[in-house]
């Protein structure tokens, strides 16, 4: 017999019918009811077994978190909570698992920490937490290629090393082969990378971006969806040393269109998740309401999980200029008292805790500031005609900060090359993005998603560790 999902024998209307289902034991109940998961759905499927008509040493093995093979009749339930129920015929053990054992892991159904859990990642996918959020994850990535392909865009295949070190976005992460006891050495005692694999110093990429202009400069509407790597000494709960990027980039689009793409695109995610994850999302929304419940009130969520994202789909975002958000935050109560650690002067960084303020309080809704001083903000991105600022953009989201970085391009060669030079990056190394402005050169824009962030946002999910299947952060990669 072929094997059923669960997710699709619970929605089957054929009973009286024999089928087989394959998962693992979440509970075994009065030495009658099997709760079996196979990953399909969040739902368990129950199947019921009389016990007389079974080997006693066989149900025995029926433990928390042993595989097994069920095969019987579906039939309507009689107890409340499932439609159906599988009356047990042939009950085969798969793979056992010692409950001596299972009771010190993650499997054990009780409620655990997510740290105990994040020390499990190898056992935490069999949770009905992890469960949804991998499952959500999922649909976050498929609802992005979906968004593009539907759209006419192609995706880019940027390099994982890369030779170039002008991307500008934080340590990288060194790719040599080099014995580092005994590595050769220039005349002047420098390590001699001209020996390495690629015959120069090679780097893990911290984003896609320079590459994704010059397929973007030809076949005009192009995203990149990969990996990303900073060695950057990050450990908050919104930074990994490893994540994933998703970076579109559109010719002829200036920063209004750029915006445009981001807040369509962001509601876009929400929404597919909202239409295709509702048993995960309702799980993770209950979920966060009864932690909500263990905590004071000034810590709760002020709307419930699957309220944020319905709220994301139907608000517009709230846009203003850097030269704008410092006048908010100079007239704000925090500001007057004193409250920010940092200061708020123009041409100095926003701080996590100023994009927090004007997201979280001042305007209770994702924010699209512009216009940042030059000083702070890549080389490539557009100068504006004050001189002072560029055509940058970053999005910021409620509980999660930064969500998005963008910006239109630099199309103008000349001015480019000066901010090359201004930056301290040597035309040799960046003489290839410099000539796409030679040939054909045309307004462009573009932006990248943090996925591990956007993850959090549609799952709820506080520490970035918790959305990705293994973290890697400083001193961490187990697995
Ligand atoms: P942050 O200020 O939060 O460190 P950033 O300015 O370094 O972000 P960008 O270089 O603009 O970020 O990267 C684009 C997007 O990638 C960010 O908006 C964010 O969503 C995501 N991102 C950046 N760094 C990380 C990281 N270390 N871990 C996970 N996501 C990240
Ligand atoms: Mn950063």
């Amino acid at each position: 017999m072929k094997r059923t999902e669960i997710v699709a024998a619970l929605q089957s209307e054929k009973t009286g019918q024999d089928i087989l289902v394959k998962g693992w034991v979440k509970a075994f109940r009065s030495n009658r009811f099997i709760q079996l998961s196979d990953g399909s759905t969040i739902h368990t499927i129950q199947a019921v077994v009389d016990f007389e008509k079974f080997d006693e040493a066989l149900l025995k093995r029926v433990t928390t978190g042993a595989a097994l093979a069920i095969t019987g009749k579906l039939v309507e339930s009689q107890g409340a909570g499932q439609k159906v129920e599988i009356a047990v015929e042939k009950l085969e053990i798969l793979g056992d698992a010692d409950p001596e054992e299972v009771s010190k892991t993650v499997m054990q159904p009780k409620k655990h920490s997510l740290e105990f859990l994040r020390e499990q990642a190898h056992l935490r996918f069999r949770t009905n937490l992890f469960g949804a959020v991998f499952r959500i994850r999922h649909a976050v990535a498929y609802a992005i290629h979906k968004y593009f392909n539907d759209r006419g865009y192609y995706y880019i295949h940027t390099p994982i090393i890369t030779g170039s070190d002008a991307e500008g976005a934080g340590e990288m992460f060194r790719v040599s082969v080099l014995d580092p006891k005994n590595p050769p050495l220039t005349e002047e005692g420098k390590i001699n990378y001209a020996e390495d694999f690629f015959g120069k110093e090679t780097n893990l990429t911290v984003s896609g971006q320079l590459e994704a202009e010059l397929a973007a400069l030809a076949l005009s509407k192009v995203y990149t969806f990969g990996p990303t790597f900073r060695a950057e000494n990050s450990n908050t709960a919104r930074h990994l040393a490893e994540f994933w990027m998703i970076e579109p980039e559109v010719a002829f689009n200036d920063i209004y269109d750029n915006m445009d793409l981001a807040e369509d695109f962001l509601r876009y995610i929400c929404k597919y998740v909202l239409e295709h994850n509702a048993d995960d999302l309702k799980f993770l929304n209950d979920r966060e309401v009864q932690e909500d419940q263990t905590k004071p009130q000034a810590e709760r969520n002020e709307m419930s999980l699957i309220d944020r994202l319905n709220f994301v789909i139907s608000n517009d975002f709230q846009r203003l200029t850097y030269t704008e958000a410092i006048e908010v935050l100079k007239n704000s109560t925090p500001y007057k008292k004193k409250k920010f650690k940092y200061p708020v002067e123009w041409g100095t960084d926003l701080q996590s805790e100023h994009e927090r303020y004007l997201v979280e309080k001042e305007f209770k809704k994702p924010v699209i500031i512009t216009g940042y001083p030059a000083s702070f903000k890549a080389f490539y991105m557009r100068q504006n005609d004050d001189g002072k600022t560029v055509a940058a953009m970053d999005i910021l989201f409620p509980g999660i900060g930064e969500i998005i970085g963008g910006s239109q391009r630099e199309e103008r060669y000349d001015i480019l090359l000066e901010k090359c030079k201004a930056f301290h990056i040597p035309e040799s190394e960046i003489w290839w993005y410099l000539e796409t402005r030679k040939f054909g050169t045309v307004p462009h824009a573009g932006f990248g998603l943090g996925f591990e962030r956007m993850v959090m946002f549609v799952t709820g999910m506080t520490n970035i560790r918790d959305v990705i299947p293994f973290p890697r952060t400083p001193k961490k990669a187990e697995f």
